[in-house]
């Protein structure tokens, strides 16, 4: 079988929103006065660099999550997602409290959503009137496989939110409310690249990203080239406490080397009298943001050969030098690389499992040869997804007055 078409994976409008809606009606017993979608985002190159200030190419992707959403007159919010149909109900009164405090007493999905509101509406300061909510959550999206489920929930909320309070819709803003949600409510130490790229992703476009000042230019990626994702199936728990040692090592090796940040390091000379564990962390991160550069030049060249080279060597820097690939995301990468009709695979996102991402020829891919190839090595149900770069998050439709 050859890759499927990209219509199969590009339904418009979302079969979700329709799902999210019927499930605000269902489980809260209201009609939405609005519904967002919010997309995934999967990251062609440039991992691990975010939190050290460097560049990145994500692109936000035609697989979403969709909020239906309707505004109350008191202070509760009432959540529900068609994962489990569970009810949530808490008052926004109950978010003053302490950030430690919260994720004790939160340990779930809402712990994401109140984040969100808490930065939005607890500590505002543009003057936005908090007012409860309920909403209904349905998603395309599959959770913890690399493609920011998390950052387009909050992207939705924070949609959402701008709607109920009446401000200004700030996607900017609103990425810097999701991180913060992530970083100080939910307990993730990840950058900004996820919520930038869910937030202002543009259809047909990856967005070279520089994380220093979070800025970004928008890349064409061409149409004769798709973007598979190929989920290897696995999924670590333990990704948190890596991603923690590894951002803890970056840190250390800007305190030893008296820079600012990675990003302020070009030459490979400057690393060398780092301990060796330190000097391979630091290189990778420099070595990376140099193939984002090379990667944003080639697609806007077509110039495929470069993208392959770069594509491959991120991947072995992330294994040998970043040591966060394992053997599901070896095993994939490896086969994708060697299987016709792929121009470049390498592993994508903050790794140990998740997805590898690849740019190859539509239609000369047999993927289903390459997932068996993959499942005689690791029993896992590894998955194949064509996705074509989508708009950021946005409203789909407004029914009442919001
Ligand atoms: P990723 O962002 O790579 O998908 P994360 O672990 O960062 O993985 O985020 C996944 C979390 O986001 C889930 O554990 C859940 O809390 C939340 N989430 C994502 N999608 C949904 C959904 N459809 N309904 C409820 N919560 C969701
Ligand atoms: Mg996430």
């Amino acid at each position: 079988m050859s890759t499927p078409a990209p219509a199969r994976a590009t339904a418009a409008p979302a079969p979700a929103t329709g799902r999210a809606a019927a499930l605000l009606v269902s489980a809260l017993g209201v009609d939405a006065a609005v519904v967002v979608r919010s997309p995934g985002r999967v990251n062609l190159i440039g991992d691990h660099t975010d939190y050290n200030d460097g560049l990145a190419l994500p692109l936000a992707i035609d697989r979403e999550l969709v909020l239906a959403m309707a505004p109350r007159d008191d202070d509760r919010v009432r959540l529900v997602s068609e994962r489990d149909g569970v009810v949530h109900d808490f008052a926004l009164a109950d978010l003053v409290s302490g950030v430690v405090e919260a994720v004790a007493r939160w340990p779930s999905w809402t712990t994401y959503v109140q984040g969100v509101l808490r930065q939005r509406w607890v500590e505002p300061d543009d003057g936005a009137r908090p007012r409860g909510l309920d909403a209904a959550v349905a998603s395309d999206l599959p959770e913890g496989a690399g493609l920011s489920s998390s950052a387009a929930l909050e992207l939705a909320v924070g949609r959402a939110a701008a709607v109920v309070d009446g401000t200004h819709w700030d996607p900017s803003a609103a990425a810097r409310d999701g991180r913060r949600a992530e970083n100080e409510w939910v307990g993730v130490a990840t950058g900004i690249m996820d919520q930038l790229a869910v937030a202002h992703g543009r259809a047909a476009h990856a967005m070279a990203l520089d994380c220093r000042d979070a800025t970004w230019t928008h890349v064409p990626v061409p149409d004769d080239l798709d973007v598979l994702v190929l989920d290897t199936g696995a999924r670590r728990s333990l990704v948190g406490s890596a991603y923690d040692d590894r951002r803890h090592d970056c840190e250390d090796a800007v305190a030893r080397l008296g820079v600012a940040s990675l990003r302020d390091v070009d030459d490979l000379a400057a690393l060398a009298d780092l301990p060796a564990a330190l000097r391979a962390r630091a290189r990778h991160v420099v070595t990376e943001n140099e193939r984002v550069r090379v990667v944003a030049a080639a697609l806007r060249a077509g110039d495929l050969a470069e993208l392959a080279t770069a594509m491959r060597a991120s991947h072995a820097s992330l294994r040998d030098d970043y040591e966060v690939t394992g053997p599901e995301l070896d095993t994939m990468a490896a086969l994708a690389n060697e299987t016709p009709g792929i121009v470049g695979a390498r592993m994508t996102g903050g790794g140990f499992g998740g997805a590898v991402v690849a740019l190859a020829h539509p239609g000369e891919v047999d993927v289903e040869e390459m997932v068996a190839r993959y499942r005689e090595v690791h029993d896992l149900p590894a998955e194949v997804l064509v996705v074509r770069p989508a708009d950021g998050t946005s409203l789909v439709d407004v029914v009442g007055s919001g």
